[in-house]
């Protein structure tokens, strides 16, 4: 990497392209319509940026390609699994690796050994999947971040960290036993993709083996939050940051990965546990519901790409373009006079949409207005984290969410600097017309996780 130079291209050429959805605005005003105004409901090749997520979006590397060409598809003891399996335990340290089809296949097996009525998990953010999880089996998902995570206009550079004093409060108010573990996110996807220093893990750690609680890390973007606590926390910028990453986990005793993010696959994930007890239990569930222990709902191909691709997430060139083209993101937004969660995060920009569109109150979701104005101007797909996601409607009486963002996530090594200088010039344009844009209904609300699949609709002019 040239470092002498201001510019940090990526650090890639492009050997396979995909064309990209031109529709016109009409078209789009129909779209919308005939997806309730849900974006999860547009067809793909109707969306022209697709900012929806960084989950199984990115693009794979032709050694990943070559990987895939290596898969053992035996069902039992795949040459495969033993090169997934190495792979994370290099990494981790853990002893017990499990495939899993996805993070939450890891969450609802974890969750379903060790949760229960009574019983609380406390964490630094629970991701909408995890909270989920903890809630259908029986549990309770507490979340005690630090408070600086909820002043969005205020940069500091750990937001992910968790209230040590809140986690000390709660312990000795609920009672370690009712406590099944801690789960730290890395980073914290939910409340701005703000990385979590090695300071607050190392104290968490601390805490929690006073009380004989499990720490269990929630790993999606580790990498990223390596890279963070590399560029931002003391006595860390020389250090390579694979050893960076090897030290994460020695502060917990296992992790759940969905590999759709820092394994640069677009599907897999793991389970990776130290407790002999847990892990057997886990096991039993894994065979059950995903499958034999050597595959776990993966095709062999799969495990290849998946090991292949914890490799090259931890690239310090790879990570310096990651961290600074979604930074570049923000920068423009900035400039267009957008507020946004600051500091920027390592894998999204969350526009405060409250801030955006201060006409539009919490329970008009602010945040699917400028999801759908974004996809109506531009074709751009965004996606809504606020009280659509989060908020809840109990005794008749709305509970808005404590945020009102939009997500724009970008996948890895997908889109070119063209493409984010042609995002900033969309939201420029929406932010001379902000004033216009209207307010949002809920038509149709599921029980859980509501976003996906609830119908909306436009509040009257
Ligand atoms: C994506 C994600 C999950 C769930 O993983 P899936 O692969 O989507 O099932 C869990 N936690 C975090 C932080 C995530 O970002």
């Amino acid at each position: 990497m040239p470092e002498a130079w201001k510019t940090i291209v990526e650090p890639f050429r492009i050997k396979t392209v995909e064309p990209l959805g031109f529709t016109t605005e009409a078209q789009r005003e129909q779209i919308l319509r005939d997806a309730d105004y849900n974006v999860f409901a547009i067809p793909a090749d109707k969306v022209f940026i697709d900012l929806l997520t960084d989950s199984g979006t990115g693009a794979m590397s032709a050694e990943q390609w070559a990987a895939i060409m290596r898969g053992d598809e035996s069902y039992a003891g795949a040459r495969s699994f033993f090169v997934f399996e190495k792979a994370v335990r290099d990494l981790t340290g853990y002893r017990h690796v499990l495939p899993v089809h996805q993070g939450r296949a890891a969450e609802r097996i974890l969750m379903g050994v060790t949760c229960g009525r009574g019983k609380t998990v406390l964490s630094n953010s629970h991701f909408d999947t995890t909270r989920a999880n903890v809630e259908a089996a029986g549990a309770a998902a507490l979340d005690l971040p630090v408070p600086e995570a909820l002043r969005f206009d205020v940069p500091a550079p750990f937001k992910g960290d968790m209230d040590v004093r809140a986690l000390e409060a709660k312990i000795g108010e609920l009672g370690a036993a009712n406590i099944p573990m801690i789960i730290m996110t890395l980073t914290n996807n939910s409340l701005g993709g703000q990385p979590v220093s090695m300071r607050n893990l190392r104290e968490v750690a601390r805490v929690a083996r006073e009380h004989g609680i499990p720490v269990i890390l929630d790993v999606a973007r580790f990498a990223e939050n390596a890279f963070f606590i590399k560029l931002r926390e003391p006595g860390y910028a020389t250090r390579p940051v694979r050893e960076i990453a090897r030290e994460i986990f020695s502060h917990a005793s296992g992790c759940m990965m969905s590999s759709k993010k820092d394994a640069l696959v677009n599907i897999g994930g793991f389970l990776a546990l130290n407790d002999e007890e847990w892990v057997g239990r886990c096991r039993e569930m894994l065979i059950l519901t995903e499958g034999f222990p050597t595959y776990g709902g993966l095709a062999g191909r799969d495990l290849e790409a998946l090991a292949r691709g914890l490799e090259e997430v931890l690239d310090e060139n790879y990570l310096t373009y990651r961290l600074r083209s979604v930074a570049y993101l923000g920068d423009g937004l900035r400039r267009a006079g957008v507020p946004i969660v600051e500091p920027p995060g390592g894998h999204a920009i969350y526009v405060d949409a409250k801030r955006f569109l201060p006409h539009i109150p919490p329970e008009k979701l602010p945040g699917v207005a400028l999801v759908c104005e974004l996809y109506r101007r531009a074709g751009i797909r965004a996606v809504e984290i606020g009280s659509l996601m989060f908020g809840r409607v109990e005794d008749g009486v709305f509970k808005p969410a404590s945020m009102e963002l939009v997500r724009l996530a970008i996948p890895r090594r997908v889109y070119t600097q063209s493409h984010i200088d042609w995002v900033v010039e969309v939201f420029a344009d929406i932010a001379k017309r902000a004033v216009s844009l209207r307010g949002m209904r809920v038509v149709q609300r599921p029980r859980r996780l509501a976003h996906f699949t609830a119908k909306l609709a436009p509040e009257p002019s």
